[in-house]
């Protein structure tokens, strides 16, 4: 039996640990325990995941809650590396790219446990983005490199990772997504906020280039309630936002009221408005993923993307900070005008199974 130690940490990790955790039970060989490190710990940015995507209870939980990055994976390590001695488990597998992912995997690598890091490979090539940090350190040190897509291979063939520890298993997020459809189509968002099907667009905004400064951001919503006189918009507002917006003064109250701002949303209520928008605008990551396997256009607000393949492929344009070309992409999307795309190779729903498969032979 193989003991691992499965690590979530922040919302983006939840919808790529549940598949996960279900297909475990095939395996015979492999002995999974559940961490979860508490770098989100409030109820919308957490518990809400576990009872929505029927992901077990964690064994061990840090309860590190928020800090700067450098005391948060402080934290994590200190305390991580007392469950490695205590649960001795032979390897870990990290998800994503968040705080978690990383520190997690400098204790393990440093007690010769093996990691196995799940969406391996995505490079953004900007260093200013804490996440590309975390990308460059955990690929570095992972013995089993688990890619969403082609161009993570060449990522790390580039960066001289040996062929052999790299497999290309798709795109867990989807296989969470195709699961969960029908169950967010039961959603009654739509009415609860007043929106009708293809007649709204969805925002999400967190990264710290876009909201961390009063000028950026100020000028988003300025454009966001400019688009707002020709589309209703919802926008759940992610904690780090919202606490940037009051911090700067900004007045939400002066808002066009058809561009409405709520919290953070379940994964059910926001794929039920995520698939029923006309379209999205983002800075996240996993929304560029959801949008492009369901075909959604998707605006990113970012100079560009770790994840290519949505723009190359998939219904994904990238904006940068450039208002005026947020206006036109926007504008393009009101009139139905919107590049034809598919969906990648591989993001198939059947990532899950494929994962257990390699690590039943490799570990
Ligand atoms: N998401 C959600 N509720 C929200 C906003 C996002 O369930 O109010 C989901 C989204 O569908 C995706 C994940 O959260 O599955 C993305 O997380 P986030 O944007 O925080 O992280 P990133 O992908 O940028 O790392």
């Amino acid at each position: 039996m193989s003991k691992i130690i499965n690590i979530v940490g922040a919302r983006p990790n939840f919808m790529k640990i549940a598949p996960l955790m279900k297909a475990y039970s095939s395996s015979n060989s492999l002995e999974p325990i559940l961490l979860h490190t508490g770098q989100h710990y409030d109820a919308k940015m957490s518990s809400l995941f576990f009872e929505e995507l029927g992901i077990p209870k964690p064994d061990i939980n840090l309860e590190v809650g928020s800090d700067t990055q450098a005391k948060q994976v402080a934290k994590i390590m200190e305390r991580f590396e007392d469950v490695c001695f205590s649960v001795k488990p032979d390897a870990i597998l990290v998800v994503g790219d968040v705080n978690s992912t990383m520190a997690c995997s400098i204790v393990a690598a440093k007690l010769g446990i093996k990691i196995v890091h799940l969406e391996a490979g995505l490079r953004s090539f900007d260093r200013t983005m804490p996440e590309e940090i975390n990308r460059l350190v955990t690929d570095a040190l992972a013995d089993l490199l688990l890619t969403p897509s082609l161009d993570a291979d060449q990522n790390l063939s580039n960066e001289g990772v040996s062929p052999s520890k790299i497999f290309r298993v798709g795109n867990i997020m989807i296989d969470t997504l195709f699961m969960f459809l029908p169950k967010a189509e039961l959603s009654p968002i739509l009415d609860d906020l007043k929106l009708q099907s293809k007649q709204f667009a969805l925002v999400t905004l967190h990264r710290p280039s876009n909201v961390d400064e009063k000028e950026g951001i100020q000028s988003i919503m300025n454009t966001l309630n400019e688009i707002s006189s020709d589309i209703d918009i919802i926008f759940p507002m992610h904690p780090r936002t919202k606490e940037n917006l009051r911090k700067f003064g900004i007045n939400l109250n002066a808002l066009n009221p058809r561009l409405q701002i709520c919290e953070p949303l379940g994964y059910l209520d926001f794929q039920k408005l995520m698939s029923n928008s006309k379209f999205v605008i983002t800075d996240s990551g996993g929304v560029q993923e959801e949008t492009t396997a369901l075909k959604i256009p998707c605006i990113t607000l970012r100079e560009n993307t770790e994840r290519p393949i949505t723009i190359l492929e998939g219904s994904n344009v990238i904006a940068g900070k450039d208002m005026q070309k947020l206006l036109e992409y926007a504008n393009q999307a009101i009139a139905g005008k919107w590049k034809q795309s598919q969906i990648p190779a591989m993001w198939d729903g059947k990532t899950a199974n494929r994962v257990v498969e390699v690590l039943e032979r490799k570990l």
